[in-house]
């Protein structure tokens, strides 16, 4: 099989890892379209520590997995073609595309050839090749195999900028159904131990860099029956114990000859969404995964940021003096973001906020004033009008939009 071919399906089949989001570019610079230099459909972007957008060569080293989890396309009993780089096609791929200015790094996952160690040795070699042979300087993301040894781990941490492991499910007992050759356990396991080596070369200053762009995972929303306010109390706890840079929420897509248990349709993309909101707000915000979600509903409404569907069910703490109410308090003031906020902080220390400052500080009118009292601005029981849920949701077109 030529390289082309190999990078056609190898990109193809990376794309259903969240952690790094596919865009699918296509350079026309190459004989086809698909010669060599062609890097159709391979190249997603991703933030780096700093908040840059950078452009990663996202692929597999194999799709051909001997695992089979359920939901996966690349499981051993799916029926796709199947393709596998060399240590040496996929270092050498991230070299012609880097000095072609393409990427700014690489991104590497893989199925599970033989076994864990096997895998994650020739992912770790492909690392090793890239930063002490070329010594390449790009960004480098390895998606590591949880059961492989601590030793392959602890090296993959030396050459990569971020290491992550998903664990797949929310659930265990999801994780049990869809995909009994993984363990819960192995994968908590491996993100302690990365969370110890981070936190250990951070501060012993002499020590090598250890996956400075900290570990991350990600999980497959709809695939099980697990409602949102499960995902993120799974979520919370991950940040909480593991000190994870993020957690990937990739909502499940329907793959040829699934298994009955799935279900036949993925879920509406808005859930993703709304879940990337949700954690939005348990990171910066100061929610609390268990406030987040209706508890009579469990899941998250479609049809509205989590964040005003929150102050709809909390009224009564509406409307707040925007120049009384501390930072935690008015970060929970629907259409106030933190830029907002620090903006309003600041400049009430000067004089009171009135309702002709606010957009000369870029506070969305339309949207805080059922949720705020300020000098010019008495919104006389706004905040109680049955109808108020619907005038400020978004419309359905608006949502389309939005996503
Ligand atoms: S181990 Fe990974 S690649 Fe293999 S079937 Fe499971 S999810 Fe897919």
């Amino acid at each position: 099989m030529d390289l082309a071919r190999k990078l056609s399906i190898l990109a193809d089949a990376a794309k259903y890892d969240a952690s790094c989001a596919s865009s699918g570019t296509s350079r026309r610079d190459s004989v086809g379209g698909r010669g060599i230099g062609s890097t159709e459909g391979a190249i997603c972007h991703s933030y780096a520590p700093d908040g840059r957008c950078i452009s990663l060569l996202k692929v597999l080293l194999t799709n051909a997995c001997a695992f089979d989890c359920l939901y996966c396309v690349n499981r051993a009993s799916s029926n796709v073609p199947r393709a596998r780089f060399t240590v040496q096609e996929v270092v050498d791929l991230t070299l012609d595309f880097y000095r072609r200015n393409y990427i700014e790094g690489l991104f590497l996952s893989s199925g599970i050839i033989r076994s864990p160690d096997y895998t994650m040795e020739q992912v770790v070699a492909v690392a090793r090749t890239l930063r002490q042979t070329h010594d390449f300087r790009g960004y480098i993301h390895l998606k590591t195999i949880p059961d492989a040894s601590p030793e392959l781990m602890a090296e993959a941490g030396l050459y990569a900028d971020r290491l992550s492991i998903n664990i797949e499910l929310p659930s265990e007992a999801s994780l049990k159904t869809l995909a009994p050759e993984k363990d819960v356990r192995a994968i908590r396991r491996s993100m302690g131990r990365m969370r110890a080596r981070i936190e250990e070369a951070k501060e012993e200053k002499r020590a090598p860099a250890f996956a400075p762009a900290g570990q991350s995972t990600q999980m497959i929303v709809g695939a099980d029956d697990v409602n949102d306010r499960t995902i993120l109390a799974t979520s919370a706890n991950l940040y909480g114990a593991y000190r994870l840079k993020r957690v990937y929420y990739s909502a499940f897509s329907p793959i040829p000859d699934a298994s009955r248990i799935l279900p036949p349709q993925a879920p509406p993309l808005v859930r993703e969404h709304r879940l990337y909101q949700a954690d939005w707000l348990m990171r910066f915000y100061g929610f609390e995964a268990g406030e987040i979600v209706d508890e009579a509903q469990g899941n998250l409404a479609l049809n509205m940021d989590p964040k005003l569907a929150w102050a709809l069910r909390n009224r009564e703490r509406f409307p707040l003096d925007i120049n009384r109410a501390d930072r935690g308090e008015l970060l929970r003031v629907p259409g106030l973001g933190k830029t907002a906020v620090d903006r309003i902080l600041a400049a009430r220390r000067v004089r009171a906020v009135r309702l002709e400052d606010l957009p000369r500080l870029n506070v969305p009118l339309g949207k805080v004033m059922p949720f705020i009292i300020c000098p010019g601005h008495q919104p006389h029981r706004l905040i109680d009008r049955a109808d108020l849920a619907s005038r400020l949701a978004p419309k359905p077109r608006q949502l389309a939009l939005a996503l």
